[in-house]
């Protein structure tokens, strides 16, 4: 074990699904606490975390343009979504006693602070946790382009992208019992390969950017915390060699 973290400043993404537990919709507190414990951990090891968090266990904009309906509204409706689970996560924080702020990429001064590059990164060598909402702002991008553009505004050292199972497989690993997980796979083998665990343009962005993306368990209780002190199961997802390896 080694008692300096490998990562010095790390975006964090979990989709919205990730927070609906064993619900079909909306978001299970107890997730949420446990995700906010998950970053407490890496807070006390040291690295500054940033976290984006995705919209859809409430509302995809997609939804409402495959039934007809105007696109950039129901974007506009997805980016409000994940307003509201960053709300639902800064307070799991709180409440364990870590610093958060919200900073909305749409401005609502109401309810949380607006994005700026300027103040994300204030808060971060302040040591709070900085929860970037509303995605990128915009309509017809995903949260999962917006931590990959957080990650590169920031200057974090990798992207942890939390999913489904524990890095990246060669098939569906619940499908096909000879999937292999890989160690280390490059952003273009990931790209070429057309492998789901993030959208092109933000793989695309941490490529240009020289991000590695740590592909890990969202589900594994204290699997963030491990991977920073150099343990845990993961993929690395690097056209360089990595901090970590
Ligand atoms: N969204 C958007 N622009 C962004 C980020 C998100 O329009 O920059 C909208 C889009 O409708 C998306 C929804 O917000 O479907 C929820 O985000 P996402 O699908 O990325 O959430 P996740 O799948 O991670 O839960």
């Amino acid at each position: 074990m080694t008692s300096k973290p490998i990562y010095r400043r790390v975006v964090l993404k979990a989709s919205g699904e990730a927070l609906m537990g064993g619900q079909g919709f909306g978001i299970d507190v107890s997730v949420v606490d446990r995700i906010a414990a998950d970053i407490a951990e890496a807070r006390s090891l040291g690295v500054e975390v940033g976290v984006v968090i995705g919209g859809g266990n409430i509302f995809r904009g997609v939804a409402v343009a495959s039934k007809g309906g105007d696109r950039v509204t129901g974007d506009h409706m997805g980016m409000l979504a994940t307003v509201i689970n960053s709300l639902a996560l800064r307070t799991s924080l709180m409440k364990i006693g870590v610093e958060a702020v919200v900073l909305s990429a749409i401005a609502m001064p109401e309810l949380c602070e607006s994005f700026s590059q300027r103040q994300a990164t204030a808060y971060m060598n302040e040591g709070k946790v900085v929860i970037f909402a509303g995605g990128t702002g915009n309509p017809f991008f995903t949260t999962d382009s917006a931590a990959a553009l957080r990650a590169a505004e920031i200057g974090a050292d990798a992207l942890f992208k939390g999913t489904q199972v524990d890095g990246v497989y060669s098939a569906d690993p619940y499908k096909d019992k000879n999937a292999i997980r890989y160690d280390r796979i490059s952003h273009e083998h990931v790209i070429r390969e057309g492998l789901s665990i993030m959208d092109t343009a933000a793989i695309a962005l941490a490529r240009e950017n020289n991000i590695p993306i740590i592909v890990f368990s969202i589900h594994e209780k204290g699997g963030f915390g491990a991977i920073l002190r150099g343990e845990g199961h993961y993929t690395v997802v690097a056209d360089e060699p990595a901090a970590a390896e």
